[in-house]
């Protein structure tokens, strides 16, 4: 660490004595009113750090996606990038290392219209926990893969911003996750410097000429940091693109030896944990995907069944394998007929159901999105009844007529139930249950 630039080592070192720092990134959309004695996050406006920790399982409108818990030094992604791709559109996006959806639920507001954003995770059990979240965030431009890095060799050129926040030795977590301090070793960060290379070497093709790349991990080992950075100009043709960071916010601006320059957070200098970020331009030649003409998708059965879910304004209707239907943006149909040939989607759009007997029984995707029609049937429930809702109980009510309603908390989607004339069905999917017990407190 004596070599490290911005290391102090008797401050760091009491950092490590406190507890680690709280904080929250609000939806921008569904703007929860919470936390109002928070304060908020220098490099990123919809940052708060709480006071304390509080239970958030038990918060009705964690569940609503309300807000995301996040580290605060990795919200610096929200400011670098605000700053890189104002006013850019359309864009082909890419969070390649994504579980469990920190960097992805930022990048899905970020940027401009017609964008997409490819959520992505190798390992199978993260992804599931991954597609939760988006779910939770409730976005149609954010498709959910679980593919190796490897996989992308067959998008050539295809995205103009992709992500890699590395696996990598963690060293940038010591303070907040004991296990990362037992599984820390110097033999480990060579490891996972030679994996990180060999991550960006697997999808270093799919990035658009002069495309972008951003590179973070949460360790201080400059071989998994400066060096990674040297390494990438060594092997490619890229510059590093640097943003307006005010001296106050006490990040340490790092450059390498070949001139590449990125950030680094030290919890005794920030309010927050370890952190390491850059942002890399391809300025050499990719080769170029050539997308070939795709039939229209539109189901128009299925438009006619589901679109009273979402709002008024396009989508493309159509089924997947799984007999479920879903919606995406008309900007998004060639995207979608090329990716389902190349990747392993596990989300692509909005899940909007499927039909039943006679009627439509709808997704739970549905409630939780940013999309849903504003005239669906709602029911407003206590902050009680909807902790009960999440621990999936039944409830019995008296004079609502029968038929399906959304659920909501403080106005926010929670989930769906079914009226049958004096109780209601629950239909929160089994997984998404709370399974702690709530305090009797917590009831009121
Ligand atoms: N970006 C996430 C966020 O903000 O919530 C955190 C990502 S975490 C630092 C790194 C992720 O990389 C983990 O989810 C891990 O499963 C995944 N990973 C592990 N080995 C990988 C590999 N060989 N290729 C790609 N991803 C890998």
């Amino acid at each position: 660490m004596r070599s490290v630039k911005g290391f102090d080592e008797k401050p760091f070192t009491e950092a490590h004595q406190h507890a680690p720092v709280t904080s929250v990134r609000l939806h921008p959309i569904k703007q929860p009113a919470v936390f109002n004695d928070s304060t908020p996050v220098p490099w990123c406006p919809a940052g708060r750090y709480l006071s304390e920790r509080p239970v958030f399982t038990l918060d009705p409108l964690y569940h609503a996606g309300g807000y995301y818990v996040q580290e605060a030094s990795s919200m610096f992604l929200d400011h670098l990038l605000r700053q890189i791709l104002p006013g850019k559109n359309e864009l082909r996006v890419l969070d390649l290392c994504a579980a469990p959806g920190g960097k992805s639920t930022l990048l899905a507001s970020l940027p401009g219209e017609g964008s997409l954003l490819i959520s992505n995770e190798v390992i199978r059990q993260r992804a599931t926990i991954l597609e939760e979240n988006m779910v939770r965030w409730g976005y149609t431009n954010s498709w959910v893969s679980c593919n190796d890095p490897r996989d992308f060799a067959r998008l050539p050129g295809y995205f103009d911003v992709i992500v890699v926040d590395a696996p990598c030795s963690g060293s940038g977590l010591f303070r907040k996750d004991s296990k990362a301090i037992d599984e820390w070793s110097e033999g480990n960060v060579v490891l996972c410097s030679q994996r990180q290379q060999r991550i960006l070497a697997d999808i270093w093709p799919a990035l658009k000429e002069g495309g972008i790349l951003v590179y973070a991990t949460c360790s201080y080992s400059p071989q998994e940091d400066e060096h990674i950075l040297d390494w990438l100009s060594e092997t490619f043709e890229v510059k590093t693109m640097a943003c307006n960071v005010p001296e106050a916010w006490g990040i340490v601006n790092v450059s390498t030896k070949r001139n590449m320059s990125g950030y680094r957070f030290f919890p005794d200098k920030v309010k927050g944990e370890g952190f390491f970020i850059a942002a890399l331009q391809k300025t050499g030649t990719a080769a170029g995907l050539r997308l070939p003409r795709y039939r229209a998708l539109n189901d128009k059965k299925v438009q006619e069944q589901a679109a009273y879910l979402l709002q008024d304004k396009p989508y493309v209707f159509f089924r997947t394998d799984k007999d479920m239907c879903n919606a995406i943006l008309p900007a998004h149909e060639t995207d979608l007929q090329l990716l389902k040939d190349t990747l392993y989607l596990r989300k692509a759009g909005l899940h909007l159901g499927a039909p039943a007997a006679k009627e439509w029984l709808p997704a739970h995707d549905v409630a939780l999105s940013i999309e849903r029609s504003r005239s669906i049937p709602t029911l407003e429930l206590s902050r009680e009844q909807a902790l009960r809702f999440m621990k999936k109980e039944e409830m019995s009510h008296e004079g609502i007529a029968k038929g399906w309603y959304l659920v909501t908390f403080e106005g926010l989607g929670l989930g769906w139930v079914k009226s049958l004339g004096n109780r209601f069905n629950n239909y929160l999917p089994k997984h998404w249950r709370i399974r702690m017990e709530i305090p009797d407190t917590d009831w009121a």
